[in-house]
């Protein structure tokens, strides 16, 4: 396969534009790239420093910063500051309900199995949107520092995210004008920028301890024949530097007999003390006491304090450590290399206590806020096929995927991902009783399904009578090294199941492809807010009908003025399905959905009522 790229100014094909490496952080982004001496670099463009705080400040008017300057902005201004949205990439509702707190921003929950939306003013955004916002900055800082046009990128990701997290950080790279070659595992990269993994003659078993501003993780990574198979992860989401920082807080409070509800309301205070910890806890790599004053608040400590502070903390992260060599069913003595990153790996009680624990001293030369980036751009130097001493894998060219509703494409094998493979996801159905399913396999990267190329349709019959929702239907795609497309569909309840089979590279050139690979970035922009306006119609479709069958059922609990209430808000859902405007739906949406869940709340209380009487409501 050629491998091309698009220079968005001129529209025309560049064979040997640079690739960059991307490291979309929770808390820090940053971009890399290898430099005309064939080394590994991160970019500071104009000195705005290598860390771009993954923040993204909305003014009232309209104005959008990312980074530094939108930092500022967390304590001020927190509900049109969002942070931490890597959180909230290809998750649901139901997946973050328990820590809903966390946010200080506006998660709307309206549907609680399709993805989260952040509110702000009264604008509706995607964690993909936002996270585009990111990538969008940092592309914008290397094509100014690099002064040539960047359209290409490599980007990481935990080793613990899910198919539908992939995916989602694929299209946020889309949407910010970048062709995303390759979804990389964060602890994958990290092993790369320290050279191991990259001789395909060895084999080796690591540890890569990763500890960030807010999460944690632990990866145990087998190479083989240049190969990374992770074996096993483990962490914890809610742990990080920033807690280290917390603790630093408040024991200040404490020293200085600070009333801490007071101190929230101060919000100008309680942002100076969090950078004033922050920049002392960063101080202790190179100095053993700390001793400042903001005001008449004295900020004293020292490092044997800050130890004994964090110890728990860091004592944590040790267990996930024997949580995740346990689950890979290894020892210590079975780990080769351990490997430092994350900003708060700098933290010399985090280095000693991981170094201890395997027995050995651990990788930390490399600045370990930027390996992963590093690691990214080596990745993408090797994609570009310009490192000769490896082999480059054979790769699907397009992506393969089915259509869902509303003609959207769902990718379920990504392109450029190596051959032989398989992969799959689940199903259901959206109406009561659907007995069919009709799958449409299409090939491409276009988000709807008509502008891509389609390999095969058929129906999975027979499903038995259920509700809408309740049938699981299993679709996996293998992939084989010769070029067939096995594609397998199961109802798993039922068991009933039906297979085919295609060869998607037949009847298709080079050129073409290149073609689609060209019409989809100079697209991707209207593709992306056509595939938002179809999800949230498709939602609000959904809501129609889960409202009106809920009154068929249940209009008995309501009372008459409800029930025409519901019908109204309802009626008017109906008329802004078709308007067009992707807010204007979840705003109808959302205001239903407020307004019914009462309902919903209530009826709970009849059915346990009425069960205690022993009768049943349907
Ligand atoms: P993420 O991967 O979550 O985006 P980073 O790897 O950039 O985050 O880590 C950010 C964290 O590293 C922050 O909590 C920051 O305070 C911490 N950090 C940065 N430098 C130091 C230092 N010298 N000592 C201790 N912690 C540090
Ligand atoms: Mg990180």
């Amino acid at each position: 396969m050629a491998k091309v790229s698009i220079n968005l100014a001129t529209g025309s094909l560049q064979k040997d534009e640079i690739i960059v490496g991307i490291d979309l952080g929770t808390t820090n982004s940053l971009v890399a790239f290898i430099d005309p001496d064939k080394n590994p670099k991160v970019i500071n463009d104009a000195g705005k420093g290598v860390l771009v705080p993954s923040v993204v400040h909305f003014s009232e008017a309209g104005d959008i910063t990312v980074g530094n300057e939108a930092k500022e902005y967390l304590i001020t201004d927190p509900q049109n500051t969002v942070f931490s949205v890597k959180r909230l990439l290809g998750r649901s509702y139901n997946d973050i309900e328990n820590y809903e707190d966390f946010f200080s921003y506006k998660v709307i929950d309206d549907n609680t199995e399709s993805l989260v939306k952040i509110k702000v003013g009264d604008k509706f955004y995607t964690p993909i949107e936002l996270s585009a916002l990111i990538l969008k900055e940092l592309k914008e800082r290397a094509e100014h520092a690099l002064k040539t046009p960047v359209n290409r990128a490599v980007i990481t990701v935990p080793a613990y995210f899910n198919d539908s997290q992939r995916q989602a950080t694929r299209d946020a790279g889309k949407l910010a004008g970048l062709d995303v070659l390759r979804i990389v595992n964060e602890p994958t990269a990290a092993s790369l920028a320290y050279g191991i993994g990259l001789n395909p003659d060895e084999t080796k078993t690591i540890a890569v301890y990763d500890l960030g501003g807010g999460t944690f993780d632990v990866s145990i990574l087998q190479i083989q024949n240049g190969i990374f198979e992770v074996l096993s992860t483990n962490g914890d989401t809610f742990l990080g530097g920033d807690d280290f920082d917390r603790a630093i807080i408040d024991y200040w409070i404490e020293k200085n007999q600070l009333d801490k509800s007071e101190l929230i309301k101060n919000r100008e205070l309680a942002q100076q003390l969090r950078l004033k910890a922050e920049e002392s806890k960063k101080a202790f790599s190179h100095q053993s006491l700390v001793n400042e004053k903001i005001g008449d608040i004295w900020c004293t400590l020292d490092r044997n304090t800050f130890n004994e502070l964090i110890l728990t903390k860091v004592q944590q992260t040790i267990d996930c450590c024997r949580n995740a060599l346990r689950d890979a069913g290894l020892t210590i003595t079975d780990i080769d290399e351990v490997i430092m990153v994350g900003g708060s790996t700098r933290t010399a009680l985090v280095k000693t206590m991981v170094a201890e624990f395997f027995e050995r001293p651990v990788h930390d030369d490399l600045n370990p806020d930027e390996v992963v980036a590093l690691g990214a751009a080596i990745q993408a130097d090797i994609l570009a096929g310009n490192r000769r001493d490896i082999l480059l894998l054979d790769v699907t060219p397009l992506s393969l995927g089915i259509e869902t509703m509303g003609g959207l494409m769902d990718v379920i094998i990504p392109r450029n991902s190596k051959v032989p493979t398989k992969a799959g996801r689940q199903y259901t159905t959206s109406i009561d009783g659907q007995a069919n399913m009709k799958i449409s396999v299409y090939q491409g990267e276009r988000d709807l399904v008509k502008e891509n190329r389609k390999l095969a349709e058929f129906d999975l019959k027979g499903i038995p009578g259920m509700p809408a929702g309740f049938p699981k239907v299993d679709i996996n795609f293998l992939l084989n090294a010769d070029g067939i497309l096995k594609i397998q569909a199961m109802e798993l309840r039922s068991g009933v199941k039906q297979e085919v089979e295609v060869t998607p590279t037949y009847g298709i050139t080079d050129d073409q492809v290149e073609q689609m690979l060209m019409d989809s970035i100079t697209h991707a922009q209207d593709d992306v807010s056509q595939r938002m306006l179809i999800e949230a119609r498709t939602e609000g479709e959904q809501m129609v009908y889960t409202v009106e069958r809920f009154l068929q059922k249940n209009g008995a609990y309501l009372e008459i003025a409800e029930i025409s209430t519901t019908q109204q808000k309802v009626n008017t859902l109906k008329e802004v399905l078709s308007s067009g405007e992707k807010d204007l739906i979840h705003k109808t949406i959302d205001d239903l959905n407020e307004y019914t869940r009462p309902f919903a709340e209530r009826l709970m209380d009849v059915a346990i009522s009425t069960a205690m009487k022993g009768k049943s409501i349907e």
